[in-house]
């Protein structure tokens, strides 16, 4: 049985070599989880003298879409919903965080940014290091591995993850 010895360094100068290729299927993974990634949704306020404080202080909050908004309880709730000390809303007036005082009369919408996480999302350049090409493809960003792998919330409200990373990267792996 014939062993083959690679000459010195040709390994080396393969890995070089592939590095373009792999650099391109990296950037694959990338469109795809762009693609996938969910919105980012900001909590806005009408903006009066009417909006109670527990919404003047959400104002401007930013989570990913698959995500719930952290916002501080009122007494009421408290007393009588058994909330902690944040109120965990999908959307304003949302029946499943348990509130009732938080969400009576609320008039906040949301705001919603389709590219809020997928502008995050880049591919790096290869890294030959001896026999080994490294690409790494990275998602940057407020609560972005949440997003990805899923929280749970006190009071046992989950959160499914929208596994966007993963999926970009199985549907390319799936062409190969
Ligand atoms: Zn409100």
């Amino acid at each position: 049985m014939a062993k083959f010895t690679p000459a010195p360094g040709l390994e080396e100068a393969l890995a070089r070599i592939v590095a373009p290729s792999v650099h391109r299927i990296a950037q694959q993974v990338e469109i795809e989880a762009r693609r996938l990634a969910p919105p980012v949704k900001r909590w806005v306020t009408v903006a009066d003298d009417k909006v109670r404080p527990t919404h003047v202080a959400a104002q401007g909050q930013e989570v990913p879409g698959n995500l719930r908004f952290a916002i501080n309880s009122m007494d009421w709730d408290r007393r009588h919903r058994g909330v902690g000390a944040k109120t965990y809303m999908r959307e304003p007036r949302d029946q499943s965080s348990r509130a009732v005082a938080n969400i009576k009369n609320c008039r906040c919408t949301t705001h919603s940014d389709p590219d809020g996480i997928a502008k995050n999302i880049n591919t790096g350049q290869p890294v030959v290091a001896g026999k080994k090409v490294t690409v790494t493809v990275t998602a940057r960003g407020h609560l972005v591995v949440e997003a990805e792998v899923g929280t749970v919330y006190p009071g046992n409200l989950v959160a499914d993850g929208a596994h966007f990373m993963s999926r970009g990267t199985a549907i390319v792996a799936a062409r190969r």
